[in-house]
């Protein structure tokens, strides 16, 4: 059998794009990841299709795996020839018990690497606005646990040595104890003034900043119920915060958006919500797939041999342009045989997907819906001629009519289909239970039925009413309509129907100061 490997990975602090490249190789390789609550859900969607992944973090309903459980679970897995990641928030070394998991693995001989991550420590007081060390304020930190009862902190912490030891002081766990942490360092020589900020849940959506003193802070943590998790900052830095504060003015911060576009195009709209201060989670509902249906397959190679008898190529999406060519090329039919052919792309990322393939388009509607496109195409069009109309087969029906009506006769062609996709994703429905998605952006109509298809099949009795809480964010009047005749109440449509109109429509109700939950 084939030695096993483990992989102990820091996953950093939440934000998935805080984690290292390698913890990302590590993570893309393995055959299974062993994970717990504070490693980023999104991190997951990294694995390869078909690796196993064990969550091992508490859960409120269950039985919560003991540490030794953890170690005799990464040992026999790679025993039995596994590659393990075992994925940690922040840093594994920082109170991450890798010290025991990495033993047991060495006491049998198991390969293993330790993946450094960002640890929270450091991160957490960062993404608020406070850096650890200031030239004039503070040189030096540590990082210290606040995890046990008052005894045992006093046995395992130095209070007299570690109060002054540095100029900022970092307590992770700490949030329970928050009331003794405060009155030893005041016992042992801090002024009561010295600021104190905790940053909960920092670097993602939930990231939430409480500022005191060392004086008042316990108090100001009991009348917020401010929950952990959370870094505990003590000392001068803290007031960094108040000119370096960075995230939070950002206009989409706090949200955390589903995107549930083909995963090929999701990553545009993705890091334009993360540029925004948005958290994206992308959860792809849907994906494109080349036609196979035989007679399909015959009518579009018939179409294609047939180049030359066309006046007109209307494409109508990205998908439609790259199944298009694929198209051609498998039919040995080369794109100057359409010479005599004008082409009309439905909209600016159609027209783009067009000209990267060296066509430049006749007309681009500057309505983006099939009706639009009829508008800016009508005194162009003329009775007898030709139309191809290479599209997915959810396309609707009604540009060809039109065009009918035009006296253009259409060749629809179905070159790619749409399918429905399902991620292995054990989190999602529990995150919207929670009320943790606060967006959910559609992007075409079968997006709309799709996840909501795909809500069903992960388990969800009634997929609308899980999204009730959620704003509801349409492309277009079309998608709208959809989202409204399937139960969901639309809070916003674009109206230009890209992506940037989109997000300029989420930014517009952001502005507005509608209460998000
Ligand atoms: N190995 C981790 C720390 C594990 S101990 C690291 O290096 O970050 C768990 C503690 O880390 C929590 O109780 C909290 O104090 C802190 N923590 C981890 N992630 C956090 C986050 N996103 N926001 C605030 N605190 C966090």
């Amino acid at each position: 059998m084939t030695q096993g490997k483990v992989y102990l990975v820091g996953a950093g602090p939440g934000d998935p794009k805080l984690i290292t490249v390698r913890g990302l190789r590590a993570l893309q390789r393995c055959d299974v990841v062993v994970y717990d609550r504070l490693a980023g859900p999104q991190l997951l969607q990294e694995t390869r299709p078909g690796a196993e992944r064990i969550y091992v973090g508490k859960r409120p309903d269950r039985h919560t795996m003991k540490q030794e459980e953890i170690n005799r679970l990464l040992l026999d897995l790679a025993l039995s020839g596994k590659i393990v990641c075992r994925l940690k928030g922040g840093d594994p070394t920082v109170f991450g018990r890798v010290g025991e998991e990495a033993e047991l693995l060495r006491q049998h001989g198991v390969p293993y690497e330790i993946v450094p991550g960002i640890t929270s420590a450091i991160a957490v007081p960062a993404y608020a606005g406070i850096p650890v060390t200031h030239r004039d304020l503070a040189s030096s930190f540590s990082i210290v646990t606040g995890h046990e009862s008052p005894d045992k902190l006093d046995r395992m912490i130095q209070w007299d040595k570690v109060t002054n030891a540095t100029g900022t002081l970092l307590f992770l766990m700490g949030v329970a104890k928050i009331g003794y942490i405060s009155e030893q360092l005041i016992k042992y020589g801090r002024p009561a003034e010295t600021p104190v900020a905790l940053v909960r849940w920092g670097t993602r959506a939930e990231q939430e900043t409480l500022t005191g003193t060392l004086g008042d802070i316990e108090q100001k943590v009991r009348e917020a119920d401010f929950q952990p998790p959370a870094v505990i900052v003590v000392g001068d830095v803290v007031r960094q915060r108040e000119t370096l504060k960075w995230i939070e003015a950002k206009p989409l911060f706090g949200w955390r958006v589903l995107v549930t576009r083909a995963r090929s195009q999701a990553s545009e709209l993705a890091d334009r919500i993360d540029e925004l201060g948005g958290e994206p989670y992308v959860f792809p509902v849907i994906d494109t797939v080349k036609q196979t249906n035989p007679a399909e397959v015959e009518r579009i190679e018939s179409a294609m041999r047939e180049a030359e008898r066309f006046d007109w190529v209307i494409l109508t999406s990205a998908a439609g342009v790259e199944y298009f060519f694929s198209w051609l090329a498998e039919s040995r039919v080369d794109i100057r045989r359409f010479a005599r052919a004008r082409f009309a792309a439905v909209g600016p990322k159609t027209a783009e997907a067009l000209a990267a393939r060296g066509v430049v388009a006749d007309v681009i509607p500057s309505q983006f819906q099939a009706e639009g496109l009829l508008d800016s195409l009508a005194d162009k069009l003329e009775p007898g001629q030709r139309a191809l109309l290479p599209r997915g087969d959810l396309a609707r029906g009604l540009l060809p009519a039109e065009l009918a009506k035009a006296g253009v006769e259409a060749v629809e062609l179905d070159v790619y289909e749409n399918r429905l996709v399902v991620q292995e994703d054990d989190m999602i429905v529990e995150m919207l239970q929670a009320g943790e998605i606060h967006a959910v952006t559609f992007t075409s109509s079968s997006t709309v039925v799709n996840l909501l298809e795909a809500l069903r099949q992960l388990g969800a009795e009634r997929p609308a009413d899980l999204l009730a809480g959620c704003a509801i964010a349409c492309i277009g009047p079309i998608t709208a309509r959809t989202a409204e005749e399937h139960g969901l109440r639309v809070t916003l449509t674009a109206e230009q129907s890209t992506i940037e109109g989109l997000l300029a429509a989420m930014l517009k109700h952001r502005g507005a100061g509608n209460e998000i939950r």
